[in-house]
C-alpha cells in the first residue's frame, strides 16, 4: 500500500492557501487541485453565455454540460494550471472582478456543488494529491490523511490580492477589493450547504505574521510525520 498522503487544505480568499498547495505539491510531486479554479469557470461559462448567475436551474444545467478541463500549466506566465472551459483557454478570464462578484452564488447551488464535488473526488482517487477550497476537509475529502484550514485577517489578505494584480499589470482598487472580500466571505461562511469551516480535526494556520516560506516550512514538517504514522500503521499490520 501507498504511503502518499491525500492533503486537503482549506480557507479563504487570499489566506495564501493556494500559494502553500502548489508549495507543497512541487515538493512532494503529489498532483495539485485548486477547485475554486472549478467553481469560477462554471461561473465565468454563464457570464459568458449571458446566463443570469441567480437562475439556479439554468446555472446547474450549464454545470452539468460544459466540459471543464483543469490541467498542468501549458503557459509559463505564472499560472498554477490551465483551465479551458469546451477547449477554451479561460486561465486569466476567472480572475475578474465580475467572476468575484457572481461566484459564491453560482457555488451556492447545490446542483453545482454535486456535480464539481464529484470531479473533485474522481481527481482525488489515486492520492498523493493536495486539493484546496474551502470544503476539502468536510466535504470533499473528509477521509483526508492531512486537514489544513489556513486564515490570515481581511486586511492582510486584501493587501495581498492588490499587490497580485499590480504585479501582474493590471489596476486594483485596494478599498474595493477589500469590500469585496468581506462580502464573499460572509457569503462563504453562511451558504447553507458547504458553508467555509474547518473541519474537527483540520490544523488551523494563522498566516498573519508568517512568510511563505514559514508556512510551508511548518506543513512540511505535519506531511512528514503523517507520512511516518502511516508507515507504522502499515508496518504494523
Ligand atoms: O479560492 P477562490 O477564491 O478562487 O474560490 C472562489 C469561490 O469559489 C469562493 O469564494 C467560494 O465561493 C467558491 N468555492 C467553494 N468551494 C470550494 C472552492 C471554492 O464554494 N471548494
Amino acid at each position: 500500500m501507498s504511503d502518499s498522503l491525500t492533503i486537503a487544505i482549506d480557507g479563504s480568499a487570499a489566506s495564501g492557501k493556494s500559494t502553500l498547495g502548489w508549495a507543497l505539491a512541487k515538493k512532494l510531486n503529489y498532483l495539485y487541485l485548486d477547485t475554486g479554479v472549478m467553481y469560477r469557470a462554471v461561473t465565468w461559462a454563464a457570464l459568458h453565455h449571458h446566463i443570469d448567475p441567480h437562475d439556479e436551474a439554468a446555472v446547474t444545467a450549464l454545470a452539468e454540460k460544459i466540459s471543464l478541463q483543469i490541467l498542468p500549466p501549458t503557459k509559463n506566465d505564472g499560472r498554477q494550471a490551465t483551465v479551458l472551459v469546451d477547449g477554451t483557454d479561460i486561465t486569466w478570464e476567472i480572475r475578474t472582478p465580475k467572476v468575484d462578484a457572481n461566484v459564491s452564488l453560482v457555488s451556492s447551488y447545490p446542483g453545482v456543488r454535486r456535480v464539481l464535488t464529484e470531479q473533485q473526488r474522481e481527481i482525488a482517487a489515486h492520492g498523493a494529491v493536495v486539493m484546496v477550497g474551502r470544503d476539502i476537509g468536510t466535504v470533499v475529502l473528509p477521509h483526508a490523511d492531512l486537514k489544513l484550514f489556513i486564515e490570515a485577517s481581511v486586511e492582510v489578505r486584501a493587501r495581498r490580492r492588490y499587490n497580485e494584480r499590480i504585479a501582474r499589470g493590471e489596476q486594483a482598487d485596494f478599498d474595493a477589493l477589500l469590500a469585496s472580500m468581506i462580502r464573499r466571505d460572509k457569503l462563504d461562511r453562511e451558504k447553507p450547504i458547504s458553508p467555509m469551516i474547518p473541519a474537527d480535526d483540520a490544523i488551523i494556520i494563522n498566516t498573519n505574521n508568517l512568510s511563505q516560506e514559514e508556512v510551508v516550512a511548518r506543513v512540511l514538517a505535519l506531511v512528514n510525520e503523517k507520512m511516518a504514522q502511516k508507515k507504522v500503521a502499515h508496518g504494523s499490520r
